[in-house]
């Protein structure tokens, strides 16, 4: 008995990019397209135990394989879109004009609702959603959540002004999450539009659109004039089909908190993506350490709905609390359940703030010792590009066959808040070399336990990692 990872993240409502990462770390580097056997399968399950049946530690005989969909049960679903990149490149202005392509938006008179998501209909009647807030903060902050809810990256770069420093660092945050990319070369209409340099300079950050002869799908649009809208909604199905999205929507709802407000006149309310399952008014649900009864549910249009699956956001109605974004929801059977999961996921909540393992060089050695870690994440900041380029060569040079340093964003400047997301959301400690961290970038870091190194001598980085190696694993490593 065999199962394709997508097949099984499908039946989890899991990414496959996550699963394919799980299965890197227990050592077997297979792909998204194939098969591994009911054992690992099982392993995999576990491993993401989303059985939220299980609230006590005496209560862990729950089937783990009821949680997963069985495979008829599984229908396409919408792919779910973020839009990131520099600021003023036009990411706001490509999430209205893609609003515009809704071919439905008109018809049934609602309002335009800003609640952090919305959902299009397009013209071949197939339907994709965006989430409104963009930029990687966002994106990062809900992974370090556990919540990988974005299945494909825009990339936003103006044709004018090229690669910024936070184009850099959306590639990386896009590449640390395994989400495909594709590229929308904005202010295509500027009289200073060059898109070949864009190409050019993308090439240089290992990003291969096809015109380079690589396969990240790239577009040119404009904004603005709403041109190449067309063609960069066909890329998104396109990329949508090849990850072969679907979901069970005919069982009990799960989804993610996209954002959460406590409203002066309708109480606590929040935007929820439904991942997969239909939530109904009148469900009772459990969302991160609280619980409610969907009292009434409203679109991105304002409407009021009865009903929401697979890929559609929703604000919801109806909770006893304002959830944070990025909080798990699910539907259970009543209320003294419901409040039962939320006072263990509060629990859960604190021990993990307490216990959470701390991202640090000596944890990569006993990984190793363990022969766990294949792969270790990294984040570097230097004072020079120069000394940049020296460290990254540097850490590169002492990966053996067991362990692969992976520079997942290397920059220059001091360490700031979102190098700590993203080193949190990959548990890898930040490499600071003649930099420091500035204040709320340290009290993050304090708050996730993300190791920050100081070094101003190059070789004492080295040793470090040289020494820990050859003291914790033996002349063997
Ligand atoms: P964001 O910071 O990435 O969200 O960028 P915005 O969407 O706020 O756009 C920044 C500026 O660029 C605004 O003044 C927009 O009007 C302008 N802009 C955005 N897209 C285009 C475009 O396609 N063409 C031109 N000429 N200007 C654009």
């Amino acid at each position: 008995d065999t199962i394709t990872v997508q097949e099984l993240a499908n039946r989890m409502a899991e990414r496959g990019a996550d699963l394919v990462k799980s299965l890197f770390k227990m050592g077997m580097p297979v792909t998204i397209n194939q098969s591994i056997d009911q054992d690992t399968a099982e392993l995999l399950v576990e491993e993401f135990g989303h059985n939220i049946t299980r609230v006590s530690d005496s209560d862990v005989e729950i089937d783990t394989a009821a949680d997963v969909d069985a495979s008829e049960t599984l229908l396409p679903r919408p792919p779910v879109v973020t839009i990131m990149g520099h600021v003023d490149h036009g990411k706001t202005s490509l999430l209205d004009a893609l609003r515009g392509t809704d071919v439905v938006a008109g018809e049934a008179g609602g309002i335009t609702q800003h609640i952090g998501a919305y959902q299009v209909t397009v013209k071949s009647g197939e339907k994709i959603t965006f989430l409104d807030t963009p930029g990687h903060e966002a994106f990062t902050e809900m992974r370090q959540r556990g919540a990988n809810v974005t299945d494909i990256v825009i990339l936003v770069v103006a044709a004018d002004d090229g690669l910024k420093p936070q184009t850099i660092e959306a590639i990386n945050h896009t590449r640390a999450a395994g989400v495909p990319m594709i590229v929308a070369i904005n202010k295509i209409d500027k009289s200073g539009a060059n898109a070949q340099k864009v190409r050019e300079e993308l090439l240089q950050h290992n990003v291969q659109v096809e015109a380079m002869s690589g396969d990240v799908q790239d577009v040119e649009v404009s904004a603005l004039k709403k041109t190449g809208l067309d063609e960069l909604v066909e890329k998104i199905l396109l990329q949508a089909e090849l990850l072969e999205l679907k979901a069970n929507p005919d069982r009990d709802a799960e989804g993610t908190v996209i954002e959460a407000k406590l409203d002066k006149g309708r109480g606590p309310v929040a935007t929820v993506l439904v991942r997969r399952g239909t939530l109904r008014v009148g469900d009772i649900f459990v969302v991160g350490g609280e619980s409610g009864k969907v009292r009434a549910m409203v679109n991105d249009k304002g409407q009021q709905i009865k009903e929401a699956g697979p890929s559609l956001p929703v604000e919801v109605l109806g909770l006893s609390g304002t959830p944070g974004a990025g909080d798990p929801l699910s539907v259970v059977e009543n209320e003294a359940r419901a409040r039962e999961v939320a006072a263990y996921r509060q629990q859960l909540a604190t021990d993990k703030r307490t216990t959470h393992a701390p991202a640090n060089l000596e944890s990569m050695f006993s990984a190793l010792k363990e022969k766990q870690a294949i792969e270790y994440p990294l984040v570097v900041k230097a004072d020079t590009q120069g000394s940049v380029e020296a460290i990254v060569g540097a850490i590169n040079k002492i990966s053996t066959a067991d362990i692969r340093a992976r520079v997942l964003h290397a920059g220059v400047g001091g360490i700031t808040e979102s190098d700590v997301q993203l080193a949190s959301a990959s548990r890898a400690p930040i490499i600071g070399f003649n930099v420091r961290a500035n204040a709320k970038a340290r009290e993050i870091a304090t708050r996730d336990r993300v190791a920050l190194k100081y070094y101003d001598v190059i070789y004492h980085l080295t040793d470090e990692i040289r020494a820990g190696m050859a003291g914790e694993l033996g002349p063997e490593a």
